[in-house]
């Protein structure tokens, strides 16, 4: 994939993602709590841009965090996000964006866990991600 995807129209996204999707990704929009198809997903894998399919968070750090949206510790890697800070709504909150297409992913707050069920030390960071920003892709075996 080419890197020029932040300078396509809108137009390209808009044929690209289904309504829900593209307001969610591309108009910052917000999927209900409890909804998102993602959101009970145990299986291993990664969790990839709805967009642009840039990988960005392991099975490996989702959590249950009880908001009804899916919930990381960490970012696969921190280059394929960009934090924003966001006035929005009457909050200050820092919303997570993918690094590579610009589509909005969802938040981060500082309440997160800090161990793992496992007892793996985590971040204490709780990126609350919406489900329609996301594909799943299941690792093999
Ligand atoms: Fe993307």
């Amino acid at each position: 994939m080419n890197d020029d995807l932040k300078q396509k129209p809108e137009s390209y996204w808009k044929e690209k993602l289904d309504p829900e999707r593209y307001n969610v990704l591309r108009q910052a929009g917000t999927e209900q709590p409890f909804t998102g198809d993602l959101l009970n997903n145990h299986d291993k894998g990664m969790y990839v841009c709805g967009a642009c399919g840039q990988e960005l968070f392991s099975s490996d750090t989702k959590f249950e965090s009880g908001s009804g949206w899916p919930s990381f510790t960490d970012p696969v890697n921190r280059e394929h996000v960009d934090l924003i800070e966001d006035s929005t709504h009457g909050m200050t909150r820092t919303e997570v964006v993918c690094k590579r297409c610009g589509s909005h992913l969802g938040h981060v707050f500082p309440d997160g866990p800090k161990q793992m069920p496992d007892g793996k030390p985590a971040s204490g960071q709780r990126f609350c991600i919406n489900s329609a920003s996301l594909d799943f892709k299941k690792s093999e075996k």
